[in-house]
């Protein structure tokens, strides 16, 4: 059995097309009326009142305030009852693994760090100990949570609950879902963390109103998540995104793959550490960088020249490739607005005049903070699988 499909009542009635389509409405719009719902779902009347009173049996919909009346009955607002469900979320880099217990508006209620084990059912074993004394401790049940996301580095297939391969994390064919469902019972989704940050970015974040945006994961690799007419795309070979080895600089930085000019070491932080520590002698802490740079110290704004004038070029590629509404520079990058930020939208704004096309995208720092940037990112991929319309399959 699935760790999808061992689940119970409230998430089966929630599976629906209409429950479905009317929560992500409520979701989407905070409260509404019934003929309001009607309106926006283009569900019938009789089938808003079925369905909502489904919902409200199940205490996951509740009525709140009375609205004015125009003529017939007054009309009752209807809204989610936030304390009644929550998410759980793993983020998983070698480097920093933490699990976390957050409310449907993505507010972390807890979170944890985890020690990193010896193999992966060591450390999943953690993880699951993690998440029960989490839940225990928010006195949460099972059934309340919509299902553990899992932001892994490395290449996933989401529909099998699989990590093909993380280097990061050096492993290989891991089945997450199956290990992590075994213990806990509730469903398991597993996705990169780029393609979970651009779902946390779509469902809580800088692209909440775009149809089509891009997430890039910089400080620790460059990767990219992209959502095609709000849904995330994955590719043939669950590979799409993965740009941080695809020269983009004729003649630019050696990267660690023996390769020159690939976005990794302009926006790896390591990277540019080290080429700092290369010009000054100096070793620096990304404070320390950040402070030379508000200082004006000459080697540290040349570098984040060549990292920006790195991602403008990037930007203006992909903003053009995909017609995007939105580019969401994630980390430590996208904080730095008048450095980074503007320039790559300067450079795309003059890149389009050049070419004779209007500049429609927005280029963005991430809505969350770096740390917490992964663990939205799980808790906006368990959000897309129960609240995105299901013209798309539940498990994609
Ligand atoms: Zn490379």
């Amino acid at each position: 059995m699935s760790s999808v499909s061992r689940h119970i009542n409230t998430t089966r009635l929630i599976r629906t097309y209409n429950a479905s389509t009317l929560l992500q409405t409520l979701y989407r719009h905070g409260s509404c009326s019934r003929t309001q719902l009607a309106k926006l779902t283009g569900m019938s009347p009789a089938t808003i009142t079925r369905i909502t009173a489904q919902l409200m049996e199940q205490g996951i919909v509740l009525e709140g305030k009375v609205g004015k009346s125009t003529g017939g009955r007054k009309p009752v607002y209807l809204h989610i009852d936030h304390s009644k469900l929550y998410i759980a979320s793993l983020k998983l880099l070698r480097d920093d693994c933490r699990a976390a217990l957050l409310d449907l508006k993505g507010n972390i209620l807890e979170k944890k760090h985890l020690p990193w084990g010896e193999g992966p059912e060591q450390f999943l074993q953690q993880a699951v100990a993690a998440l029960q004394a989490m839940f225990a401790h928010a006195g949460v049940k099972d059934q309340q949570i919509l299902g553990v996301g899992v932001a892994i580095s490395g290449i996933c297939h989401p529909g099998e609950g699989k990590v093909i391969r993380s280097v990061n994390l050096d492993w290989v064919e891991v089945p997450v879902a199956e290990l992590l469902g075994s213990a806990l019972q509730v469903p398991i989704f597993i996705e990169n963390d780029a393609n979970a940050c651009a779902l946390a970015e779509l469902w809580l974040g800088t692209a909440r109103d775009a149809a089509n945006s891009l997430y890039l994961k910089t400080e620790e690799g460059a990767g990219a998540g992209i959502i095609s007419n709000k849904a995330l795309l994955n590719g043939s070979h669950y590979m799409t995104g993965e740009i941080g080895h695809i020269p983009l600089i004729p003649q630019g930085q050696r990267c660690r793959c023996g390769q020159r000019g690939c976005l990794e070491p302009y926006v790896y932080f390591g990277d540019v550490q080290a080429r700092y520590a290369d010009k000054t002698g100096r070793q620096v802490t990304r404070e320390q960088f950040l402070d030379l740079i508000r200082s004006g110290d000459g080697a540290a704004l040349e570098l984040v020249q060549e990292t920006a004038d790195a991602l403008a070029l990037a930007c203006a590629h992909w903003s053009t490739l995909l017609d995007l509404d939105v580019i969401t520079i994630g980390g430590f990058w996208g904080t730095l607005q008048n450095e980074v930020i503007k320039r790559c939208q300067d450079y795309c704004a003059a890149t389009a005049k050049q070419s004779g096309l209007p500049c429609t995208v927005t280029i963005t720092g991430s809505s969350f903070k770096n740390e917490d940037a992964d663990l939205l990112g799980a808790a906006g991929l368990v959000i897309d699988r129960w609240f995105a319309p299901l013209s798309v399959p539940f498990r994609r």
